[in-house]
């Protein structure tokens, strides 16, 4: 394209709330057949809220409660953050933790009040030799409403669950249904649960999913994408999505997001909703049209 028609482009992308880091980005962009979208933060508000503490036999919701939250101050998770927030409102007083530890894709561990505590995903229940049991069901029925749900063990034991909501931007249906009309094919890649992110996938007509993905596959699954001969654009927030957004053909940070997302990324919405990839695209087949 002439440096003419990217500058006209990338000054109404502007205008638009949709940033265009340069030429090759908007070059690249009209290529785009697969856009992977990361749930969390991406196509949910990415805030997070505590919906329910549910303790095993034996255990108090407080208590239960107590110990999660006390372990997820170290932690700087949006999820993390909902459990925290929920003890608050709650008025539950925190204890101090140590030998804090996170565990990426998986959760948190450390010492609460002499109680060794961790608090993740099936994952790390599973990396602890324990099986969640009964609680299982409760999991799974909190899960197929879409809810994030975590295990809570106490010395080595089942102590609970926690229950984490996070609702779908307002924004996020419609641009979904223009951007499936463009053509897109659309996979949502998670680090959560298959049955949450089905839950999320299913409400939002998106038939495709990648489920429980550890933070560094998201860049593999786009790998072998375009080992396919796929030109893919990824839209994410997280800092765990950076390596990601570098690998696509075209990274789409959320300029809502952290600081990392937004610097491995060629296009930033800075709204922080996926109508601006619709934009993008417009205006990456108006410029490539004007040059032919
Ligand atoms: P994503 O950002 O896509 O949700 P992550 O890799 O950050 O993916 O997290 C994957 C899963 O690991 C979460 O859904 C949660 O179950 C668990 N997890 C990660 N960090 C924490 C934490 N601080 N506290 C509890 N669970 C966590
Ligand atoms: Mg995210």
């Amino acid at each position: 394209a002439t440096p003419m028609s990217i500058m006209t482009a990338t000054g109404r992308g502007a205008q638009a709330g949709v940033l265009i880091k340069n030429a090759e980005a908007l070059e690249r962009f009209e290529k785009v057949d697969t856009l992977i979208v990361d749930k969390t933060g991406t196509l949910t508000m990415g805030q997070p809220r505590l919906v329910a503490v549910l303790p095993e036999a034996g255990h108090e919701e407080e208590e239960v409660l107590r110990l999660a939250a006390t372990l997820e101050k170290g932690s700087e998770h949006p999820l993390a953050e909902a459990i925290v927030a929920g003890a608050d409102e709650r008025g539950v007083a925190l204890a101090k933790a140590s030998d804090f530890q996170a565990i990426t894709g998986k959760g948190v561990t450390g010492v609460v009040d002499g109680y060794t505590v961790a608090l993740g995903n099936h994952r790390l229940v599973k990396d602890l030799g324990l099986d969640a049991g009964d609680l299982i069901e409760t999991a799974n029925s909190r899960r197929d409403d879409g809810e994030t749900v975590m295990f809570v063990v106490v010395d080595n034991a089942l102590a609970g669950l926690v229950a984490v909501s996070d609702p779908v931007k307002e924004t996020t249906p419609d641009a979904l249904e223009a951007l499936h009309k463009l053509g897109f094919r659309i996979i949502m890649a998670t680090g959560d649960n298959e049955r949450t992110a089905r839950a999320v996938a299913t409400k939002l007509g998106i038939d495709e999913i990648r489920a429980d993905v550890l933070p560094e596959d998201k860049a593999a699954i786009i790998k072998d994408l375009q080992g396919q001969g796929k030109k893919v654009a990824m839209a994410g927030d997280g800092v765990n999505d950076a390596p990601a957004l570098a690998q696509a053909d075209v990274g789409v940070a959320m300029g809502t997001g952290a600081d990392v997302a937004i610097e491995s990324a060629g296009i930033t919405l800075v709204q922080g909703n996926l109508d601006g990839i619709v934009r993008a695209r417009r205006l990456s087949r108006a410029t490539m049209r004007n040059i032919r």
